[in-house]
């Protein structure tokens, strides 16, 4: 692919996915293309600064947990959309089921498990 093919498919956003883990960005708002330009993400930027700009006064950590919180209760909608009837406390226990580990799971494992018992 050329230069200007992988800049294309970057700007279209081919790389984005809503689940923070299987996005192209990682959760961090703006994804790195191959020939070097960043480019922010639909989902998961959520007011995350350029990386190439200064950024030493943002919360990263805050906004990491916001994304994840923020992808988390996209996949409960979903469940409601496709007809899930349970309360928010049901779905948790739901997706308990799907968690990979059980001891002290990250707001990551967290996500995957919603999109599984979402998307299954
Ligand atoms: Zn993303």
């Amino acid at each position: 692919m050329s230069l200007q093919g992988i800049f294309d498919a970057a700007e279209r956003g081919d790389w984005m996915g809503y689940n923070p883990n299987k996005c192209g960005c990682r959760g961090r708002g703006w994804f790195l293309s191959d020939v070097d330009t960043f480019h922010p993400c639909v989902y998961h930027n959520l007011g995350a600064p350029n990386p190439e700009e200064d950024h030493s006064e943002f919360d990263w950590a805050a906004h990491r947990l916001e994304v994840y919180r923020t992808a988390y209760k996209f996949f409960l909608r979903l469940a409601r959309t496709n007809g899930w009837k349970g309360t928010a406390h049901d779905f948790a226990r739901c997706c308990r089921r799907f968690l990979r580990t059980t001891t002290n799971p990250t707001p990551g494992d967290w996500v995957n498990a919603a999109e599984k018992l979402t998307c299954r």
